[in-house]
């Protein structure tokens, strides 16, 4: 009886299984060809504000595939098959080359791109950031990488060596979803990085009832006495703005001050704020 439930569990899991496997195939074949064709491929990008002033000081760029079965698909949606068939590097550099190109005909203000783990592991990727900077004619200085914790894990000489390499031209790096990995504190008091963006998951604890949060005061005060600035990340409330701009967070990002928009639009918001100055 026992052995028989087990089969039939067995055959169960192996058709739910081989669904998956399948579907995923099928994405991967689709994102092939949207990457051959560029249909459907697409670059947003969510400004950021310096928390005191609310001045907008740049944005980061998310990608975005509108699928033409499936309809819109979210980064976590297909990065992670990206990465498992070697096509997050391809996939990213369009993202960076774009992203750089856009930035440069913004009259000032950084762009921050998103790297994967894979990318910082290829002894190439500083060499290849430098090029794209000089084909776009953007300043080393007026971009900024974001990496998790999680890449930082494996930090293996390359890893490090690139990250020293884009840093020493003025690339800024960024330690994104800070809080949510395992060595956090490891890396800040090593100053590989410029920046902690603070995980929105963190910055959701702030509601009412419960105004403050320990956690991010933690994060905002350490990565001060490390000389690194903070990014808080999915800011969604005023209380929350309020809170994280009182304990002296130094850029705000999330839905409550600006969604994701084109980059004309970001262009358009740094004209008129530079008008308006
Ligand atoms: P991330 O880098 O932490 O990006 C922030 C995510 O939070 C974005 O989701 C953004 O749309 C979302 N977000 C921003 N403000 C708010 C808010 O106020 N509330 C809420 N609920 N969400 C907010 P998105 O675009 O779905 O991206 C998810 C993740 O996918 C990103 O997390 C990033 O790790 C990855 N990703 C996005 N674009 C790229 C890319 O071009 N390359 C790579 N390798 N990864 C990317
Ligand atoms: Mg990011
Ligand atoms: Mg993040
Ligand atoms: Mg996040």
């Amino acid at each position: 009886e026992a052995k028989r439930g087990g089969r039939r569990r067995h055959a169960f899991y192996t058709a739910a299984m081989g669904e998956r496997i399948r579907e995923r195939n099928e994405i991967e074949a689709e994102l092939r060809e949207a990457m051959r064709t560029g249909d459907g491929l697409d670059i947003v990008y969510q400004p950021c504000f310096e928390a005191r002033s609310g001045a907008l000081i740049g944005a980061e760029a998310l990608i975005r595939w509108q699928n033409a079965r499936r309809g819109a698909m979210l980064p976590n949606q297909f990065i992670p098959i990206a990465e498992e068939c070697g096509l997050i590097e391809t996939l990213n550099e369009w993202v960076l080359e774009q992203a750089c190109l856009a930035a440069a005909r913004w009259p000032a203000g950084t762009i921050s791109v998103n790297l994967s783990a894979v990318q910082l592991r290829n002894a190439t990727l500083a060499e290849r950031v430098f090029s794209i900077l000089k084909r776009t004619r953007l300043a080393p200085s007026r971009l900024e990488l974001e990496i998790t914790e999680t890449s930082f894990l494996d930090s293996s000489e390359k890893c490090r060596r690139n990250l020293g390499w884009l840093r020493d031209v003025g690339v800024r790096i960024a330690l994104d979803d800070f809080g949510t990995g395992y060595s956090s504190f490891k890396h800040l008091a090593g100053f590989e990085v410029d920046r902690v963006k603070i995980d929105q998951s963190f910055v959701s604890t702030i509601e009412p009832g419960r105004p403050g949060s320990p956690v991010i005061q933690a994060i905002v005060d350490l990565a001060r006495v490390s000389g690194l600035e903070t990014t808080a990340e999915g800011v969604e409330s005023e209380q929350q703005r309020l809170y994280l701009t009182s304990i002296g967070c130094d850029v705000l990002q999330g839905f409550l001050l600006a969604e994701p928009v084109s980059a004309a639009q970001v262009e358009a918001r740094f004209i008129e704020a530079q008008a308006g100055a």
